[in-house]
């Protein structure tokens, strides 16, 4: 393969996805839901298959769905989304990543990612060119220090990526920490990429700030989302980039030439779930849902002898193993899905150097609570 592509083997979700069907294991390791998504949403997809809508859609997106994202973004989060000129819909928020990155990033411009980071990020940066910068976000609360950040601004610095609510953290990002976060972007000239993909799934309380809605930020953000999480629907890929107008055409010049546009009737199935959505409660159903699930998966991995840290948002528990006695997070991740039958995510997965993440595991509890159930009894004879 390419230079570019050294160091990358195969990613750690379909690595463990392999062992746990391998091993009988439950899986709960790639973060996706094992029980089905709304049927509203789904019917929604047949009718529009039915419909004949199964031709290419325009490049950055059918108008329906473009316009919904706008209504939904400003109706949460109270700033207007010009739809004509701002949104892109792209193949899941992974190719607005890599769009994004690819329009706006040059060959050794610096790109700062707070670590752990969704293993994605890495690749995507490379694959532009870019040099990653990593930020440590620090367990058990997983703050950073923002000296630390204030110091990987330079003179080569293109852009931030902040994922918030947080993968495998489950950290959401307070606004005093975008706020900072904010004051080093303008003060150096740098853009943001957020990828908000959990943002409705938030515990306790926890609101959703996207870090476009801070003052001076709107003009240098691009904000990344999908509905794979929101709607239980990861397979279907849709998602979409939010930016101002010059932004967006530099992230639509680019997604033409990669995909040039994504699944017709998926994307109006999507507008459909969104309109519904807003009007129905449904977002407040979902969070409460998950929050059972966490709840569970507490419980469960308390009880097994493993303590998790918080979890504020997202599908995911980090349990903390190292009360187990493994050296690292790989061999107690491959322990778990040989011996005890249950699949984890290691998150050194989600470092630049693997040697430096604590030993955890990150369970997913997006899963049926028989699921989670049948877990906590395997998970019960840890010793
Ligand atoms: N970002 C984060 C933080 C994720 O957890 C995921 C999915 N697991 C993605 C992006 C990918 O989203 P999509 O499936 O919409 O490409
Ligand atoms: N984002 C999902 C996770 O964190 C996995 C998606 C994938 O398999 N690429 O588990």
């Amino acid at each position: 393969g390419a230079r570019r592509l050294e160091g990358l083997g195969v990613t750690i979700f379909s690595e463990m996805t392999r062992l746990a069907i391998a091993h009988g294991a439950i899986n709960l390791g790639q973060g996706f839901p094992d029980f089905p998504g709304p049927d509203f949403v789904k019917e929604a997809a047949v009718a529009a298959i039915r419909a004949d809508l199964n031709q290419y859609a325009p490049s950055h997106g059918l108008p329906r769905l473009r316009q919904v994202i706008a209504r939904s973004f400003e109706q949460s989060y109270g700033h207007p989304v010009d739809p004509e000129g701002e949104v892109t819909v792209t193949t899941g928020a992974t190719e607005g990543l890599h769009a994004a990155l690819l329009a706006l990033v040059d060959p050794g411009d610096e790109v700062i990612v707070f670590e752990p980071f969704y293993d994605a990020y890495l690749a995507q940066i490379r694959f532009a060119g870019g040099v990653p910068r990593p930020v440590t976000l620090w367990p058990p609360d997983w703050r950073f220090d923002p000296d630390e950040l204030a110091g990987a601004f330079g003179p080569r610095t293109r852009a931030v990526i902040v994922n918030t609510p947080h993968n495998p953290t489950g950290k959401a990002f307070t606004r005093d920490e975008l706020a900072l976060i904010a004051a080093l972007c303008q003060e150096h000239d740098v853009l943001a990429i957020t990828d908000e993909v959990y943002d409705r799934i938030l515990y306790d309380g926890a609101v959703h700030i996207p870090l476009a809605t801070l003052p001076g930020m709107w003009e240098r953000t691009i904000t990344l989302n999908s509905t794979g999480k929101t709607f239980s629907m990861t397979g279907w890929k849709i998602g979409w980039a939010i930016a101002p107008p010059p932004l967006t055409q530099a992230i639509r010049t680019a997604h033409q030439f990669i995909t040039f546009a994504t699944a017709t009737p998926f994307q109006e199935a999507m507008a459909v779930a969104l309109e519904h959505a807003a009007e129905s409660g449904y977002y407040a159903e979902l969070a409460a849902a998950y929050s059972e699930r966490r709840e569970a998966l507490r419980r469960a991995l308390e009880l097994a002898g493993l303590p998790v840290l918080p979890c504020l948002g997202s599908y995911f528990l980090l349990a903390d193993a190292s009360g187990l006695g493994f050296p690292d997070d790989v061999s107690l991740c491959r322990y778990l899905v040989t011996e005890v039958g249950v699949a984890a995510i290691p998150p050194s997965a989600f470092y630049a150097d693997p040697a430096r993440a604590p030993v955890l595991a990150r369970f997913c509890f997006a899963k049926r609570l028989e699921t989670i159930q049948a877990a906590a009894e395997r998970l019960a004879r840890l010793p």
